[in-house]
């Protein structure tokens, strides 16, 4: 995570927070609350707190969470840092730290450094401050971040600048080519220290610029404190040009900012610079009131630098307002914060403001001790403007007092006294320095004092000086407020090209959020698509497409109509509005007003804005009056399906975006409500074709006469049949304990019964009586079967009748029941003629040998109840015969040799016949 980025890159980031989830998403948004740090405060203590959140909710997932969480103390501890709660500031710093030592991640290790070293300086600790900057590049040179190093290379040049410029400058050309273009981030900071030393050299012009450019680089990398920092010192240095508006006028842009964030250093130092503008502008009240709110500001960071420089703004006032003993209060505070912060040029100013005081209070001796610490500290720092200002304040005291005596000079001057021996000394120093102007009062100040001692030619002499320094001023004044007009007019050249260039930025990150909008619309429409057309049923398609129009549109209600089969009528199939069904209704096509019927005549969409309380329009009975419309035709190529329409109570709300959205999902919606009812009206042909097939498979296995089965049916179903009797059969076999056992209620047993002498029938009564008699025959053999057993019409007046899950024993005595049925009940033919007959009766079993079940099959079983009814009737009908198995172990052609000879076969034992009438069909049964 880069350590500030530019603010095209928030664009970035926000719109890829919007599409993500989960994990992406907790990367996002700490990334992201990491670059808002500065920029907005509170939204990026909302986005951690989010993040938490989800981190919690990841827990599981999230294998090593701690850079996560390492971030998110960072972030919170610059916060804190930010609005001076600087114990918190320091105890998340520390979480940071300890967590980031932990995973070894130095960038991290460097990060906490950078803002330890901040934290530091607020707490005007400035010697931890430097350290804690130091370890901070070599964490960050340790893990190859050569930008970040850059940064906190940058950052120390900006801090030593002030105390030592010339150094500063040395070191800065051996680190950075000012040629050179480098990230903004390290802007921020190159371009502070190179205008703090361009001020210090009286470069103001240059210093003025390059404040300018650090301030627009800090802002646009976020480093938002910096950058107010960037225009009070900015303002400072047209302060020094005289360019007061100027000043004030960056004073004003510091303090916006400062105002806006309400982070109590930035405020302070925008309030102090605005103060100490006002001061010398001679807006006296108005400065004292800038810089007592400056102070008020500071009771949270009361040891940091800019604390101790709003008491020497105050002390330079009061002397300003002639309250040297107030101004002594206020540079002796000052000095006694500014002692630790190692810099000494500050520290003499201060003793200097408590040497002039002391003078105007008359402590001679006091002023004196103080204006020598003043004037030694601006010697060992080889500060000539110090210098300067310090034998002022020397010469000062000697006018003031003609006996004072200053023990620690060595005077070998020629000056005839002490007082010109000051002035004229610090007059040589200005001398000594190229290019500056010499200060008109300090040479109107040795002509008075050549004067006093009526030395009329020198006091002319330094009067005459005195004249040309204040025309030099003046054109030094002018000259200084063209640098200060050229630099404001760059400024806001720069300004409107950086305005220029944000905007551009701002209407590319929108452009790419859009792109990216419609792309996820478009995914978002393919996959609706898929579900939609993926559904076969009506309803579910409407319901499918209001769900979707719903998620992606604006619509308090949601309606379809469907276009009747026959062309001219509109059915509104489906409607709802704030989630409550609206009832069907029907439309003719040609309706005057319905603007359903006007799309669906056009085929053409139809977007409709109304003026709230419009009369003369068609309202659905029962619905709302809508303001924005918009109806678009279902269609499949040139086929109209219908009209789909959405509406809303707010106005203009259907622009292109919605209505593309609407004609795609329509366009969707139209291909599934056709695939749905071309499937409905399959599945009702399917339907009507398998009642036909199932009627049709009827007929092919009934009887039409007597709707009884066939022939056709019994050869479908007799095989499932078989294969279980044989399979209980063959189990039985298998258990030898059960051997002599037959299984029970396993035999199939066929009885083939036959009218006797039917053809006489139809011979009297004719056809249909004879059809009369084979339709009462059904009823008496369904009277005597079951249910389950087949009843099977098997020739013109020949039943088969097929006993399932049956036990052989019962066999002669069903067959006997039926015969005797047919016996002693009367057929009814026409005319209440009522006539009787009787019936003859052959059966067999199957499996028809229990012990060699495979050996006849089901058919041949059958043809043996057939040879059982063909001697019934040869031996005069009216009677049943059963083919029975005998105990032998039959042979191979034994099926043959029973169909050849029936009798014979018989009598030696292949089989058994049993013939019975109802009197002796017990004792046959038993035989059997
Ligand atoms: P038997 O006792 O030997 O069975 O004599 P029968 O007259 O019953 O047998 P036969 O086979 O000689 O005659 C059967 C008659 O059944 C011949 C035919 O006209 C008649 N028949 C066959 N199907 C139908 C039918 O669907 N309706 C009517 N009414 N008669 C039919
Ligand atoms: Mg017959
Ligand atoms: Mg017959």
């Amino acid at each position: 995570m880069d350590l500030y980025v530019l603010d095209a890159e928030i664009f970035g980031l926000e719109s890829a927070l919007s599409s993500t989830e989960e994990l992406p998403r907790l990367e996002i948004l700490v990334q992201l609350a990491w670059h808002l740090r500065q920029r907005d405060c509170q939204q990026a203590l909302c986005l951690i707190k989010e993040a938490e959140d989800l981190l919690k909710a990841l827990s599981k997932t999230l294998k090593n969470p701690a850079s996560t969480l390492t971030r998110i103390a960072l972030i919170r501890a610059e916060i804190q840092w930010l609005y001076g709660d600087l114990d918190l500031a320091k105890q998340d710093a520390n979480l940071a730290f300890n967590l980031s030592e932990e995973c070894g991640d130095f960038i991290s290790l460097g990060d906490t450094y950078f803002l330890f070293s901040s934290i530091h300086r607020d707490l005007g600790e400035i010697q931890q401050r430097d350290q804690c900057l130091q370890a901070a590049k070599e964490h960050y040179l340790d893990a190859g971040d050569l930008l970040r190093t850059q940064v906190a290379l940058a950052r120390q040049l900006h801090n030593s600048a002030i105390r030592d410029p010339q150094n500063t400058l040395t070191e800065l050309h051996q680190h950075f080519n000012v040629e050179l273009d480098y990230h903004p981030s390290v802007v921020a900071w190159l371009a502070s220290a190179r205008a703090i030393i361009a001020n210090k050299i009286g470069d103001m012009g240059e210093s003025c610029r390059l404040h300018i450019q650090a301030h627009a680089a800090a802002l646009e990398t976020g480093q938002i404190r910096q950058s107010i920092l960037a225009a009070t010192n900015a303002a400072d240095s047209f302060a020094t040009l005289g360019d007061m508006n100027a000043a004030l006028e960056w004073d004003e842009i510091a303090l916006g900012y400062a105002r806006e964030n309400q982070w109590p250093s930035s405020l302070a130092i925008a309030l102090l610079q605005t103060g100490n503008a006002l001061r010398l502008l001679g807006r006296h009240e108005e400065a004292k009131e800038k810089l007592i709110e400056a102070l008020n500001n500071q009771i949270k960071i009361p040891r940091s630098r800019t604390y101790a420089h709003t008491l020497a703004y105050l002390g330079d006032l009061s002397l300003d307002l002639g309250k040297p003993d107030e101004a002594l209060r206020f540079f002796e505070q000052a000095a006694e914060r500014i002692e630790n912060h190692n810099e000494p040029v500050f520290l003499s100013d201060c003793w200097r403001g408590q040497a002039i005081a002391y003078c105007r209070l008359d402590l001679v001796n006091e002023a004196h001790e103080k204006i020598c610490q003043a004037l030694n500290i601006a010697r060992e720092h080889h500060n000539i403007d110090e210098q300067i200002k310090c034998l002022r304040v020397y010469a000062e005291l000697a006018r003031k007092n003609p006996d004072f005596h200053n023990n620690s000079l060595q005077i070998e001057s020629q000056a005839p006294n002490l007082c010109l021996h000051y002035q004229l000394e610090a007059l040589a120093l200005c001398q000594s320095i190229k290019g500056i102007n010499i200060p008109a009062d300090l040479l109107d100040h040795i002509a008075d004092s050549y004067a006093l001692i009526a030395d009329f030619q020198s006091a002319f002499h330094y009067s005459r000086l005195a004249a040309k320094a204040k025309d030099n001023r003046r054109l030094h004044e002018a000259h200084n407020r063209a640098i200060a007009m050229q630099v404001r007019y760059e400024n806001a050249r720069h300004r409107a090209d950086a305005e220029y260039h944000r905007k551009i930025a701002t209407s590319e990150a929108e452009r790419a959020a859009s792109l990216q909008e419609a792309s996820n619309t478009l995914e978002t429409l393919g996959l609706i698509g898929r579900e939609l057309t993926a559904n076969l049923d009506v309803e579910s398609v409407f319901e499918a497409l209001h769900r979707h129009v719903n998620d992606l549109l604006d619509a308090t209600s949601f309606g379809i109509s469907l276009l009747e089969p026959d062309g001219d009528t509109l059915r509104f199939v489906f409607g709802i509005e704030n989630g409550v069904p609206i009832p069907c209704f029907e439309t003719a096509l040609d309706h005057p007003i319905s603007s359903f019927a006007r799309c669906a005549r056009e085929r053409q969409e139809i977007v409709l804005e109304r003026e709230p309380g419009a009369t003369g329009r068609f309202i659905i009975p029962g619905t709302v009056a809508t303001l924005s419309l918009l109806y678009t035709p279902l269609m499949i190529g040139e086929r109209l399906l219908g009209v789909m329409s959405i509406q809303s109570t707010r106005a203009h709300v259907y622009g292109e975006r919605e209505r593309s959205i609407l004609r795609t999902l329509a366009a969707y919606g139209a291909i599934a409500l056709d695939n749905a009812s071309a499937y409905k009206q399959l599945q009702l042909t399917l339907t009507a074709l398998r009642e036909t097939q199932n009627q049709l498979e009827e007929v092919s296995i009934t009887d039409p006469l007597t709707g009884l089965r066939n022939r056709r049916f019994l050869l479908q179903n007799i095989e499932s049949d078989v294969a279980r009797a044989l399979r209980a059969y063959e189990d039985q076999m298998h258990n030898p304990n059960e051997l002599m056992n037959h299984p029970a209620d396993s035999d199939i047993v066929f009885f083939m019964v036959d009218l006797d002498h039917f053809k006489s029938v139809n011979d009297t009564y004719g056809h249909a009586c004879g059809d009369m008699v084979l339709m009462q025959m059904r009823d008496r053999l369904q009277s005597v079967f079951r249910e389950s057993d087949y009843l099977v019409r098997w020739g013109g007046e020949e039943f088969l009748v097929v006993a399932r899950t049956c036990n052989r024993k019962d066999a002669a005595l069903v067959a006997e029941r039926i015969r005797q049925v047919v016996a002693d009940t009367t057929f009814k033919l026409l005319d209440d003629v009522e006539i009787s007959r009787t019936c003859s009766v052959g059966y067999a079993s199957f499996p028809f040998l229990p012990m060699q079940p495979h050996l006849v099959t089901w058919a041949q079983v059958v043809n043996f109840a057939d040879q059982g009814l063909y001697l019934v009737k040869k031996s005069g009908r009216n009677a049943c015969i059963g083919i029975i198995h005998t105990s032998l172990v039959q042979p191979e052609d034994f099926y043959s040799r029973v169909m050849r000879h029936p009798q014979q076969a018989a009598q030696s034992g292949l089989i058994s016949i049993a013939s019975h009438r109802t009197d002796d069909l017990d004792d046959t049964i038993h035989a059997s």
